[in-house]
C-alpha cells in the first residue's frame, strides 16, 4: 500500500469518526461526571451511575443558573463546586422532569441560592404516593398545567407538559433561542428502549403504542438537539431512529410470530442488526425483543406496527 493511499484512509477515517461525534450518534461513554457545553448558555451535566448516564440541563443567565433535574445530592454537591469554579452566578431556580426517585432529588444542596422550583401540578401529590421511598426533599414553589413561560434575565424557558407513557407529570423543557429541548425517559434518542420497554421486568414493560405516542409529540416539536435525561444530546434524527427502531422491532417480532415461531426463536432470529449503532444495543436488546413479544402477546398489534403495507 502507498503513503498517499494510507493517507487517504486515515483522512477518510479521522473525517468518518468526526462526523459520528459530531452527529452526537455514539459519544464514548464518560465514566466521570463530566459538564459538556451544548449551545449558547445551555450545558449538560453527565453522572454515569447505576450502569447507566443520568444528565442534568442547565442554563446560565443574568439572573443566575437555571437547573432541570438535580438528579441526586451526590451529584447536586458536585455540580455545585463546578458550577462555582466556572460560572459567577448561583443556581437560583430548578426545575423537575418528572417525580421520579433518580432524577428529582437533590436540590437541597442549592436551597442557599433557590428562589423557585417548578414542576407540573401532579408532581406533588406523585411524590407523596411514590412506592420507591422519593429522596426528593424539597416540593416544587410553582406549578403549572398545559404550558408555561419563563424568563429569567433576556432568557427564555418553556415548560411543556405531555400525556405520556412514563408518568402523568412529565415536562419537558424546551430552550427556544437555542433550538434544544430536554426530555427524560420518554424519549430514547440514540439508544434502543431500556430492558423491557422501560420495565425492570418484562411484565412491567410500558405501552409501546404509549411510548410511540410520546415520541411523535417530541418529535413534532422544533429543535435541533434533544437532549435526553440519560446519555448523549442528539439531532432530530437521533430521535426519528429510535422510532423507527421501535417500529421495525414491532414488526420484525409480529411477522415471526404470525409464521409461528416461539419466544427462543424470535430472540434468535429477530437480532435488529442494522441498528447496532444505538447506544445499549447490546446490552437491551435481547429483552426489547422479548417485550415487545411480551406486549404483542396481550394486546392487539399497534396500528403503526401493521406488517401488511410491505415495509
Ligand atoms: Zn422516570
Amino acid at each position: 500500500m502507498k503513503v498517499n493511499q494510507i493517507t487517504r484512509i486515515i483522512f477518510t477515517l479521522a473525517i468518518f469518526l468526526l462526523i459520528r461525534i459530531s452527529d452526537g450518534m455514539a459519544a464514548p461513554p464518560a465514566a466521570e461526571r463530566s459538564i459538556e457545553h451544548i449551545r449558547g448558555s445551555i450545558y449538560t451535566a453527565h453522572y454515569p451511575m447505576n450502569d447507566s448516564i443520568y444528565n442534568s440541563i442547565f442554563m446560565v443567565t443574568e439572573d443566575g443558573i437555571v437547573l432541570v433535574d438535580p438528579v441526586s445530592a451526590g451529584a447536586a454537591r458536585w455540580l455545585k463546586e463546578e458550577l462555582k469554579e466556572r460560572f459567577d452566578q448561583p443556581v437560583r431556580y430548578i426545575i423537575y422532569s418528572h417525580f421520579h426517585f433518580d432524577h428529582a432529588p437533590g436540590a437541597e444542596v442549592f436551597s442557599d441560592t433557590v428562589v423557585d422550583i417548578y414542576a407540573q401540578e401532579h408532581f406533588i401529590e406523585n411524590l407523596e404516593n411514590d412506592p420507591f421511598n422519593n429522596k426528593t426533599k424539597v416540593l416544587p414553589t410553582k406549578t403549572y398545567r398545559g404550558r408555561m413561560e419563563l424568563t429569567f434575565g433576556t432568557k427564555k424557558i418553556e415548560l411543556l407538559d405531555i400525556t405520556s407513557n412514563h408518568t402523568n407529570d412529565t415536562t419537558v423543557v424546551r430552550f427556544p433561542d437555542e433550538q434544544i429541548i430536554f426530555t427524560v425517559d420518554v424519549a430514547p434518542a440514540g439508544r434502543i428502549a431500556w430492558r423491557y420497554f422501560g420495565g425492570w421486568e418484562v411484565q412491567d414493560s410500558n405501552d409501546f403504542g404509549l411510548a410511540l405516542t410520546d415520541m411523535e409529540t417530541i418529535m413534532a416539536l422544533d429543535f435541533d438537539f434533544i437532549v435526553p435525561g440519560h446519555y448523549y444530546h442528539q439531532p432530530p434524527e437521533g430521535l426519528r431512529r429510535a422510532y423507527e427502531y421501535q417500529i421495525d422491532l414491532c414488526k420484525r417480532v409480529l411477522t415471526e410470530m404470525e409464521a409461528g415461531h416461539d419466544l427462543p426463536q424470535i430472540i434468535e432470529k429477530v437480532t435488529m442488526a442494522d441498528y447496532s449503532d444505538l447506544v445499549k444495543f447490546d446490552d437491551f436488546v435481547a429483552m426489547n425483543v422479548e417485550g415487545m413479544h411480551y406486549q404483542l402477546s396481550q394486546n392487539e398489534p399497534d396500528a403503526r406496527c401493521s406488517i401488511t403495507d410491505g415495509s
